[in-house]
């Protein structure tokens, strides 16, 4: 897929992967739709890469059909949508304060797996509408962010790694489902990037977690993902997998 004035709505666009891949795409000449809860990053973001920023909470329907109709009225319908909002929090399934409390378990999986889910949903029924963009039918390709811990989350991940497993989980039947209509579904499995999620985090844990990566012994770039993120827009052939961008790690339980 040539991504060259193609419509694309990147979430969670303000910070981090979201707003490197905005960066990226803009730059491949795509037409970019910045959504994040915060706004005044998002704004930052869109300024920058002469795109719109728009205000979405991806997991609040409302939020999300309104982010995605401004962005049609601007761009026409998106060819390219990446997930890529989410949050990381962590909790011990039994802390000093007692169990885990539910509230927070919800609010993750509402975040990171009903809001991957929600802007999929939606942005899927309108790609689907459009005209095929060549003759073997493509319209267009959702990018999901999982994160290694689907696989091995560790101590107090409990939370974050169900939402993330739920986003690998759901790759292959939104891929099989939407392939009448030639849309690929695609997930990233990061490992550890170095963003404000992860640099938010005390030294000696970024140090912990670097020191069981195999190669390179270092945390991912932002870049690294966005350009993994272009090349599975241009690869037709990358479809219903989920992609390790993670320097061969292997969590440790803690
Ligand atoms: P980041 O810099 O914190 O960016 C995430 C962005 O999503 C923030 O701007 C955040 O806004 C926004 N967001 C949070 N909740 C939202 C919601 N309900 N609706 C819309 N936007 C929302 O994090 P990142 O490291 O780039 O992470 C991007 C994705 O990669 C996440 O899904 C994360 O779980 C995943 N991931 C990250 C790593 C890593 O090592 N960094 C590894 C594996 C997977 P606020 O700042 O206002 O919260």
């Amino acid at each position: 897929m040539d991504i060259k004035g193609l419509a694309a709505i990147v979430t969670g666009g303000g910070s981090g992967m979201g707003a490197e891949t905005a960066r990226h795409l803009a730059k491949a000449g795509a037409k970019v739709a910045v959504l994040d809860l915060n706004k005044a990053n998002a704004d930052a973001v869109a300024r920058e890469i002469g795109g719109i920023a728009l205000e979405c909470d991806v997991s609040n329907e409302a939020s999300a059909k309104s982010a995605l109709e401004a962005a049609k009225q601007a761009h026409g319908a998106a060819r390219i949508l990446m997930n890529c909002a989410g949050i990381a929090p962590a909790a011990r399934i039994v802390g000093k304060d007692g169990p885990h409390d539910l509230g927070f378990f919800s609010k993750i999986i509402t975040v990171n797996l009903i809001g991957t889910f929600n802007m999929l949903r939606l942005a899927a029924a309108e790609m689907s509408a459009l005209e095929p963009l060549n003759d073997t039918g493509e319209r267009g390709v959702i990018i999901n962010t999982a994160s290694v811990a689907a696989y091995e989350g560790q101590i107090g991940q409990a939370a974050y790694s169900a939402s993330k497993g739920g986003v690998v989980g759901m790759t292959l039947p939104a891929a099989r489902e939407l392939a009448r209509f030639g849309i690929r579904v695609v997930t990233i499995a990061p490992g550890l990037i170095g963003t404000p999620m992860l640099l938010g985090m005390p030294k000696e844990v970024q140090d912990s977690l670097i020191a069981t990566t195999l190669f390179p012994k270092r945390l991912g770039r932002p870049d690294e993902f966005a350009q993994l993120a272009l090349h599975i827009c241009e690869n037709a052939m990358i479809n219903g997998e989920t992609i390790r961008l993670d320097g061969g790690v292997r969590l440790a339980p803690k």
